[in-house]
């Protein structure tokens, strides 16, 4: 219950509308979006689209409005992030509501979601005060090198539908905190808590018009003009693999060069070593599978258990599995909603067929009911078959059986990603000794995989990505430094290469 006296503020509306250069309008392109509710169809909005004119308004009016909002005092900028945390804390139920609505997350996934934005927005409130310059030691009488470190100017952000108003903020409020604007373009699936939610929410902190636009357009519309445009300096891409290549690709060719960073897919070991804690591991592999129906980067993709504990663990995780509640994500007690699109569900149907085919032994499935897809266990896995091949983002779990650490090791490491790895035994030391000889960006020993702390490096390894979110890395993503020189006293340059005795810039 709100307090007594204080305002309730009504719940946002318009999301058929998104804010370009300073305006909640609608797109100017012909297509229209129809964002739906996964579990039961509803429509939520119809969205007529962004074209390429609305994308060049949108870069051009944060490329105006870019230089008032970098020049302004940190405390300027660090007090609208922590008024937009304020928002959310007043707007937490309505916010909470379009996550499980709009891209199917239960009533867990959507509260610890929220939470995680809330974090990010307050930690980032601090960072707005991170723009650290340097004095440099110079090799020559009288010069002083200093180093400032700048907004890059204009930030992409292209997000993905399975964890969006997360993967927005995680890009945003640092970028926005750092002095920079920003334009997002959100997955189709997603349009409401992937930008335009967000957008609501920096309107009502006292973010200035033209700093933060939002086009939904669909990728073969925009997409391409999206990167490619010369006005961003840096485009943050939270994606599949494929599509992140094609990004590269596309910075690369454009007529301006840009910085990408890259956060893609992921194929999450989870290695059970023969002296773990049993409750614990299997705790952590239910909720470090399920959770969100298994729709997240960092999910264990392979559960690679050691044969002294293969039998054990696989009987008390199967049952465990099967208990779970699938169904109505409204619901408090649900893991398991609904698969986000039908397209995604007939891939997870296909890699289960794949799986029967390729000899892998279903333990644990069901009937799906419309998108909800029931958990799904395969045993006597291995690390060739397809199911452990690609990345799943569903609720199947393989499980491959491994006789020492040793072979642990080398099933982790065989794949073409390095995202984030679980390992579990008793002896911490070993644990981390192990975790070193992942090639994964993040390792966790004796927790589950999802794991996303503001302050802390987010990033993969080979086909998982490039770069570093949060903390200082989130410092490195969205600011460049510019060497200054100052020539105190008049400079002797040679002429006579007789007289260059030392380092080349000395004289
Ligand atoms: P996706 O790559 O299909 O789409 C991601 C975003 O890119 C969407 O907004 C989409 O509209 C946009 N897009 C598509 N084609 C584009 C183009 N040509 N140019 C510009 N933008 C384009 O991914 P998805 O299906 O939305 O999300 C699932 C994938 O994201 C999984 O592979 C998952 O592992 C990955 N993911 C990674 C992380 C991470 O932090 N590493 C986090 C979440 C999800």
């Amino acid at each position: 219950m709100p307090d007594q006296g204080q305002p309730v503020a009504r719940a946002y509306s318009d999301f058929h509308l998104m804010p370009i250069a300073g305006t909640w309008r609608k797109g100017r392109s012909a297509k229209v979006n129809q964002d739906r509710n996964p579990f039961d169809g509803e429509l939520l909005a119809e969205i007529q689209q962004a074209d390429r004119s609305d994308l060049d308004e949108a870069y051009a009016a944060a490329r105006k409005a870019q230089p008032a909002w970098g020049a302004a005092v940190p405390g300027e900028r660090a007090a609208v992030l922590r008024r937009a945390a304020e928002v959310m804390e007043a707007r937490r139920e309505e916010i909470i509501s379009w996550i499980v609505r709009e891209s199917g997350g239960t009533r867990i996934k959507a509260s610890l979601e929220w939470s995680s934005v809330h974090a990010v927005m307050l930690y980032a409130a601090g960072l707005a005060y991170g723009l650290e310059g340097r004095i440099l030691p110079a090799d020559v009488p009288g010069k002083e090198g200093r180093v400032y470190r700048k907004p890059v100017g204009v930030v992409g952000v292209i997000s993905p539908w399975n964890w969006p108003l997360q993967l927005t903020a995680r890009s945003l409020a640092p970028a926005l905190a750092l002095g920079n604007a920003v334009v997002v373009k959100p997955a189709s699936d997603t349009p409401v808590t992937g930008g335009l939610l967000t957008a609501k929410i920096f309107e009502e902190a006292g973010l200035p018009a033209g700093l933060l636009s939002v086009v939904v357009g669909a990728g073969s519309e925009i997409g391409d003009a999206f990167v490619a445009h010369e006005i961003p300096r840096v485009i943050s891409f939270t994606g599949s693999t494929p599509v992140g290549r094609g990004i590269a690709r596309l910075a690369a060719e454009s007529k301006v060069l840009k910085r990408v960073d890259l956060e893609l897919g992921g194929n999450g070991p989870f290695v059970v070593l023969e002296d773990a804690d049993l409750d614990q591991a299997v705790e952590a592999a239910v909720f470090g599978k399920f959770l969100h129906q298994g729709q997240i980067c960092m999910i264990v993709n392979r559960f690679i258990v050691v044969d002294r504990l293969h039998d054990a663990f696989v009987e008390r995780f199967a049952d465990r599995a099967r208990r779970l509640k699938a169904g109505d994500p409204d619901l408090p007690d649900t893991l398991v909603g609904p698969i986000i699109n039908q397209s995604q569900f007939d891939g997870l149907k296909e890699m289960i067929a794949k799986a029967h085919e390729t000899g892998a032994r279903q333990i644990v499935g069901g009937e799906p009911q419309g998108l909800i897809m029931p958990p799904h266990v395969f045993t006597g896995v291995t690390n060739d078959m397809p199911i452990a091949r690609n990345e799943i983002f569903g609720p199947i779990a393989p499980v491959i059986r491994v006789r020492d650490e040793e072979e642990a090791i080398r099933v982790a490491n065989d794949t073409e990603y390095g995202l984030s790895a679980t390992v579990f035994t008793r002896d911490l030391e070993r644990g981390v000794r192990l975790a070193q000889r992942i090639e994964a960006g993040m390792v966790h020993v004796n927790d589950q995989p999802v794991n996303d702390l503001p302050n802390n490096p987010f990033g993969g390894e080979k086909n998982s990505g490039i770069g570093r979110f949060n903390g200082g890395w989130g410092i490195e993503a969205f600011t460049t430094d510019q060497w200054i020189t100052v020539q105190h006293q008049p400079r002797r340059y040679p002429t006579d290469a007789g007289q260059i005795t030392g380092p080349w810039a000395s004289g």
